[in-house]
This record gives structure tokens, sequence and C-alpha cells, in this order.
């Protein structure tokens, strides 16, 4: 996240990614990042400025950054669930 503060003072955030390789939060889970920044008094901007979807393999168990809506693993080539 990267947090800005406007000419009033008020902090919120510019950026926000769901990138994150140790948990891997679904781009659904975008409402609840919002409600804990609305209960802290931050402002956002409305949704993931850059989304990130992952896969877990189900041959390998590679977690996988699906890239370009390609649903493949990048080490077995297996089908990953779109
Ligand atoms: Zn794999």
């Amino acid at each position: 996240m990267s947090f800005v503060r406007d000419a009033h003072g008020r902090w919120s955030v510019s950026e926000v990614t769901n990138q994150s390789t140790g948990y891997c939060p679904d781009a659904s889970s975008w409402p609840a990042v919002a409600a804990a920044l609305e209960r802290a008094g931050i402002g956002h901007p409305g949704g993931f400025t850059h989304e990130f979807v992952f896969r877990w393999c189900p041959e390998c168990a590679e977690l996988n950054v699906v890239r370009e809506r390609v649903f493949v693993c990048a080490l077995c080539d297996a089908e990953l669930e779109p």
C-alpha cells in the first residue's frame, strides 16, 4: 500500500495490491480491505490498483501467479483452475 496525505491532513491509500505470495489473497478480498481502511478513517481508491490472480498447481503444488489469463502451471505445464 502507498499512503498519501491530502491538503487537509487526511490519509488515504493511492495504491493497493493483493500481491502477497505468503497469504495469496483472492481479488475478491477487496471488500474486507476497504472495510478495514474505512474503520481506520483512511481513504482508498475503491478497488485494488494492481490485481493478482494466484493458483496452486493441482499436480506439483507450486504457487502460480496467473499472467494474462493463461491458467497453466509455470513449473509443470499442468492446467490450473480458471
Ligand atoms: Zn505444476
